[in-house]
């Protein structure tokens, strides 16, 4: 027996097929139909027909189809409620691979279907406890609790990017102000930089900005930090403040076995996983004299595709 998984990306839908131990043995992918859910269905269902046929896997031995979406949704009707990148709403996948797979479907939200797929296969492997961050555009998140994904009573949990850490903060889209996410976030760290230039005419990023045609980004703070560039290293020392006050607040309420660090900002490796450790080990509760173990991610995009055919 096999499991398909599928990322359902705003950009690309990508399937894989997976051993039942969570091993991706192969993965195809086609521009996502947006807005358009039967044409989304159809082209979900061509992939997995296409991959299965690839390695003679005869679609009867396929025990599990899992989709990671970028939305909200009911896991019980297998229903994306509200997906904004996909243009969709109240969509449901229970008998989208019929007649042809008669399996299970199984959904869940990218960000946990990550974090699934890290515990199983990645840097979460040997834990029980583990909780996921990601730091892209925005902070995502997913909580797995004695092997098993903590969803909540809306499917919706695992929302750490929304905790707030400053008080009448920086305007979060969720409504509050002051959110993980608008300070955490790749967007965070550039909000952060951008503030500092205003104030600091000598700093090498506003040369950097210029010959990138005027936008900033996160890498280009780590750079300068390289460089040696003391705004951009005062800026990314604050945003290790910011990001550790939110993993010290989760560490104190979970205490997972370890946290596992992914998306854009953790491309930065050892010289963000480093301050961080030293900030939140000073910080947390803890009986023993070491912290709780703080890694990078190890599976990339491929976390979302074997969590999803773990679901
Ligand atoms: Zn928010």
């Amino acid at each position: 027996m096999m499991r398909l998984g599928i990322d359902l990306g705003g950009t690309n839908t990508v399937v894989g097929l997976c051993t039942l131990d969570g091993v991706l043995m192969d993965k195809i992918s086609a521009p996502t139909k947006t807005g358009d859910p039967d044409g989304l269905c159809a082209v979900m269902h061509d992939l997995c027909r296409d991959l299965c046929d690839k390695h003679n896997i005869p679609y009867s031995e396929i025990e599990q189809i899992g989709i990671g979406l970028p939305g909200t949704l009911v896991k019980a009707t297998c229903t994306l409620t509200f997906g904004t990148n996909l243009g969709m709403s109240n969509v449901c996948f229970a008998h989208a691979f019929e007649p042809e797979f008669n399996c299970p479907v199984n959904i869940d939200n990218d960000a946990n279907c990550a974090a699934l797929g890290e515990f199983y296969g990645g840097a979460g492997r040997g834990t029980r406890n583990l909780l996921m961050v990601t730091l892209g555009t925005g902070v995502g998140g997913g909580i797995v609790l004695e092997g098993k994904l903590y969803t909540g009573r809306e499917d919706i949990a695992g929302e750490i990017g929304h905790m707030v850490i400053v008080p009448n903060g920086a305007p979060c889209n969720c409504g509050r102000h002051g959110c993980l996410e608008t300070y955490a976030s790749a967007t965070g760290l550039i909000r952060l930089a951008r503030e500092a230039m205003e104030q600091c005419p000598d700093t090498c990023l506003h040369a950097m900005v210029q010959e990138n045609g005027g936008k900033l980004t996160a890498k280009m703070v780590c750079d300068a930090r390289d460089a040696g560039d003391a705004l951009a290293d005062r800026v990314f020392n604050d945003y290790c403040d910011y990001l550790a006050c939110g993993l010290t607040n989760l560490i104190n309420v979970f205490q997972p076995d370890a946290i596992v660090i992914g998306g854009g900002v953790a491309g930065y490796g050892e010289k963000l996983l480093m301050p961080l450790r030293e900030r939140v080990h000073a910080q947390q509760f803890k009986i023993a004299p070491e912290g709780t173990p703080i890694v990078a991610a190890t599976l990339g995009n491929d976390a979302g595709i074997i969590g999803a055919a773990l679901l």
